[in-house]
Order: C-alpha cells, then structure tokens, then sequence
C-alpha cells in the first residue's frame, strides 16, 4: 500500500473527502478495537495477545494516522504489546513524580519560572510509550477543573512560561481553547505559551485557519511537536507545518528515542533535516521515561550519545536537537552530552574530537 488514499479506499472505502478532512470525523471513526485493527494491519502473535490480555494504556488511532503508520516502524508505537505488562527494573507508573507534588491540580511548577499546565486527558491516538499513561484516556476533565492552576499562576509571579499539556491540548474545541489562551494571556507575567502536541502530525486537519487565527491571536505561542520518524511528514502534515509557520507560530519538535523505532543515525538524520525543511526547528530528543511497560522501547544511553556524537559529525547544528533525559522523581530534565574535554591543565585542554585524535586548545588560567 503506497498512499493514505490507499488505505482511506481500501479500509474506509464510505468516507467522502468532508468527512476524512474533517478532524471530528476522525476522531469518531478512530481504530480501537482488536477487530479493526486486525483488519487494517498485519497483527503479529504478540499483537494478538496483548489484545487478548487486555491493554493497559489506552488503545485508539485515527483513521489518518494509521495510514501514515501503517507498513513503517512506527507502528511499534501505536500497537499494543504484551511487553508492556512487563515491569522492568525502576519502572514505575508516574516516573516523573508529577502526581504527589502537583502546585495545584493538574499543574506541576517544578522549575521556578515554569509551570506544566494538563489541560485534558484525551488524545486522538495512543503512543505505547506515554509518560502520562497512567492518565491518558482516562476521566477527562472539564474547564471547571482548571480553575485552581490558573488562580496558581496568576498569584505566582515568577511563572514567566506555562507548557500547556496532556493528553492533547489541541483537540479542545476552539471556544474552549481561545477562553484558555485568553485567561493566560490576561496574566501579566506570563511572557511565553508553549503547547505540547501531536495534533499536527496525528491529525493535521485539526490545524484548519480558525485554530490558526486563536493561535496567532495569542502570540508567543510555541508548539513542540512530538514526531518520531520522517514517515510522519506527509503532504498533509507538510502543509499544517507550513500554515503555522506562515502565521508566526514557532514551531519545535520533540522526539522520543524509541528502540527499533528511531534509533539509528541515518534515521534520526532523516527526521531532523525534513523538519528543517518544514520549518520546524528540531529540539529535543527525549530518552523514553521509564514507565511500568515501556523496558522494549528503551535505548542504552551510551549508544544514544554515540547517535548524538554521529549526528553531530554529520550535519549542523540547527539540525541537532538537545539529547535529555528526565530524572526520575521531579530531579528534573538534564541534558546528555558526550565528553570530548580529557584533561584541563595547565593551561591547556586536551579534547578528543570526532575522528578519536585529541588536540591542545588553550584554556584561560
Ligand atoms: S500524544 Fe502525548 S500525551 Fe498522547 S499518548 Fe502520545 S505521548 Fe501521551
């Protein structure tokens, strides 16, 4: 099967362009039965299983996004495994430690000047390897229970940034969006918006010019975009990059390091310079969050370094995102970096480039 066109006539033969462009139809024609998918993928024994035992995560893709992945990799993050009922060695449902410490609830102010604001609990689709998996899916909230994180943020002057996250922010309606946008906005300090999403790769007919005028009207809004692969840039996906991008909104990317997934170089370079094209600065790559389950997503951290230090040697840095881990229990986000630096003495530093020679650089004394 070559194209999403394929795919919508093969296994959606009924639906008519107003409805397969319509993002409320995709969300209610979304795949989230054993029966479905059995139809549209090829599932594996292990697949079959996984269904048979039960899913812990939450199970459900669009129509959409399901043709994007079908036949690649990524449908490793969207199919359930029986893996994930395997816990691993300090994997635990919440690895962040976000629910104990919640400022107010639903918002975690971990960092002095940010504060992570969860909005909703839905997503479109389901990512096997979500570090809210333990919320994700399940009893959404209401625009009610908002109300103490951003009575929060108002009293806090120092929140100069608010992350707004879930689940998936974007699938709010546009009334209830803009009246979120707005309560934020009419706080004085709060200086820069940022909205975690997978919408405009999932589900890229949810960035239509009405969504696109209530973000500009709010203006800096930053989107980080969660992709994994360039598989998820198709024409549609190109054309809602390039509609924000027109708009001013500023876009970043956020990938997850996923075994079997992503986690080559060639890959990796792949994605990021496509990103590029799109307008889309690539920013961070995120080691995945030891979740209970997520033990066969995981990468060793020393051949994600090697990866960073190959794309490094391999393209510039605008195309290089910062390679991070997050650290268990609210110890917060750190970045990786490979050490090049061997010896400071002296006034000299011995540093190891990329072909393995060290050279002298003067240091100041
Ligand atoms: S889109 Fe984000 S919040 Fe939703 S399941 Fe994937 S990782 Fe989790």
């Amino acid at each position: 099967m070559d194209t999403i066109q394929d795919f919508r006539t093969e296994y959606f033969p009924n639906a008519e362009d107003k409805d397969w462009n319509n993002w409320h139809w995709q969300i209610q024609n979304r795949i989230a039965d054993a029966d479905k998918t059995a139809e549209v993928f090829a599932l594996t024994p292990e697949t079959k299983e996984a269904f048979a035992d039960g899913v812990k995560i939450p199970f459900a893709v669009t129509p959409y996004y399901a043709a994007a992945c079908k036949g690649t990799p990524l449908e490793k993050t969207i199919l359930p495994s029986p893996k994930e009922n395997i816990t691993n060695k300090l994997e635990v449902a919440d690895p962040l430690g976000e629910e104990p410490c919640f400022a107010a609830p639903n918002l975690v102010h971990r960092y002095n000047d940010r504060a992570l604001f969860l909005v909703t609990n839905f997503c479109p689709s389901y990512c096997r390897y979500c570090t809210r998996g333990r919320r994700a899916g399940r009893e959404d909230m209401t625009v009610n229970d908002w109300e103490p994180a951003l009575k929060y943020i108002a009293t806090h002057p120092e929140i100069r940034d608010v992350l707004i996250s879930g689940g998936e922010p974007l699938i709010l309606s546009d009334e209830k969006l803009d009246a979120l946008l707005s309560r934020l906005r009419a706080i004085p300090h709060v200086e820069i918006i940022r909205i975690g999403t997978k919408v405009p790769v999932s589900l890229p007919m949810r960035i239509t010019p009405e969504l696109i005028q209530i973000l500009k009207k709010h203006n800096p809004v930053f989107l980080s975009v969660h992709i994994n692969r360039a598989e998820e840039i198709t024409a549609e996906v190109s054309k809602a990059f390039n509609d924000l991008a027109d708009n001013g909104i500023l876009l970043g990317s956020q990938t997850v390091l996923l075994n079997g997934v992503n986690d080559d170089a060639d890959t990796l370079l792949t994605l990021m310079h496509k990103l590029l094209k799109n307008r889309v600065k690539p920013y961070y790559l995120f080691q995945c969050d030891p979740i209970a389950g997520s033990g066969h997503f995981r990468v060793p951290l020393r051949k994600g370094i090697a990866i960073m230090d190959e794309l490094r040697r391999r393209t510039s840095g605008y195309a290089i995102p910062t390679y991070a881990i997050d650290i268990p229990n609210r110890f917060g986000k750190i970045a990786v970096l490979p050490n090049h630096i061997q010896e400071c003495a002296n006034g000299v530093v011995k540093i190891l480039n990329f072909d393995g020679n060290v050279y002298e650089y003067p240091d100041a004394e």
